[in-house]
């Protein structure tokens, strides 16, 4: 199932509203970081997709070669906003050499196949997604499939779990496949003419997010890892080098997520360029936001399974209503990376009635 935007981060936030001054005032910011990315050479390009979260950022970074970092869906209208956005800056599709891909999600490397065959690019990704891009049709099937015995598991009706696999095909043709030409490892440098990236895996959201560090100018390319508006939903996905048929442990996407936002945190930055929205500027208050989020719905969850055992379907459908249904995946990836908080802190067990897992928060804890 791919990542089509979280419904579920509409709950209001706890943290207070923004005046009309500080929204003038981070406008002015957003304006000022966007601005000194682009004098080093990063510009950013906002791409049309037809998912929920909306535009996806590609940044063209002009240096030798000349780089794309992601390249949006495949669509003949992000093609057209992408040749016009890179027109704008005096350059063509023909011009780029190289072609970065953050991570598995199609709004993020759609268009990566046209894109190489135009201009000759080089196409560089973690090694350990290039046969997932190779294959991405059949890749795509395999993640569905996968998806699919996770909702049955956790209590999604069949017609329901039918229909949302539907769905999920009729969204393919927005991804292609693509050969990755140069597989890229964590901790390596891609080294440019003018720049050096640093290639960090960072895993949690999908399990490919990549960033990229321009350690000189303190610019953090983050993807989907960090985004300033919505918080970056874990979703559970079939782990790269399983077979297709796997039906081992379920991953638990929120506890490899919080991980990979600890190291974030730890880094020093100016500027994090994100997949979706605008620039973060403050990427440590924004990380203890998000943990303090994800603790405070874990308690949320919690609450929910004290007097009894649901499933987490059942849990979505009481945080959630009918988006439960509508996003039946998205929102079970969210309550099970919740669960896994609570269990691996020893506040909820996890029993088997009938062949659906529920969960139950432990009286003692
Ligand atoms: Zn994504």
């Amino acid at each position: 199932m791919s990542d089509q935007g979280s419904q579920t981060e509409r709950e209001r936030s706890q943290e207070p509203q923004a005046t009309e001054r500080e929204r003038a005032q981070e406008a002015q910011a957003t304006e000022q970081a966007l601005d000194r990315a682009a004098q080093a050479g990063i510009h950013r390009l906002a791409i049309p997709t037809p998912f929920q979260v909306g535009r996806v950022n590609a940044y063209l970074i002009e240096d030798e070669p000349l780089t794309l970092v992601d390249s949006g869906p495949n669509s003949g209208k992000a093609l057209d906003e992408l040749e016009r956005a890179l027109s704008g800056l005096g350059h063509r599709i023909e011009d780029i050499g190289l072609l970065v891909i953050t991570h598995q999600h199609m709004d993020h490397f759609g268009l990566a196949a046209i894109l190489a065959r135009r201009s000759g690019a080089e196409v560089a990704a973690l090694g350990a997604l290039a046969p997932f891009l190779r294959g991405f049709g059949e890749r795509a099937d395999s993640d569905d499939a996968f998806a699919q015995r996770i909702m049955l598991r956790h209590g999604i009706p069949p017609d329901v779990v039918r229909a949302l696999r539907s769905v999920s095909a009729s969204y393919r043709g927005w991804g292609g496949k693509v050969e990755v030409t140069q597989p890229l490892s964590h901790g390596q440098e891609l080294t440019l003419r003018d720049r050096a990236l640093k290639v960090l895996h960072r895993p949690g959201h999908s399990p490919s997010d990549t960033i990229f560090l321009d350690e000189r100018e303190r610019i953090l390319l983050s993807a989907d890892h960090l985004i300033k508006h919505i918080s970056s939903n874990p979703l559970i996905s079939l782990p790269l080098d399983a077979p297709p048929d796997y039906d081992g442990p379920r991953p638990k996407a929120l506890i490899t997520y919080i991980e990979s936002l600890k190291a974030t945190k730890e880094m020093d930055l100016d500027i994090v360029l994100p997949g979706h929205g605008d620039p973060v500027l403050d990427h440590v208050a924004l990380i203890d936001e998000r943990m303090r989020m994800h603790a405070r719905r874990a308690q949320k969850i919690k609450r929910l399974i004290e007097s009894q055992p649901k499933s987490a379907h059942e849990i979505a459908q009481e945080l959630w209503g009918n988006v439960a249904v509508t996003q039946a995946y998205l929102t079970l990836s969210e309550v099970l990376g919740h669960v896994d908080l609570l269990m691996e802190a020893g506040e909820a067990v996890e029993v088997e009635q009938d062949g659906v897992l529920r969960f139950q928060a432990r009286r003692d804890s």
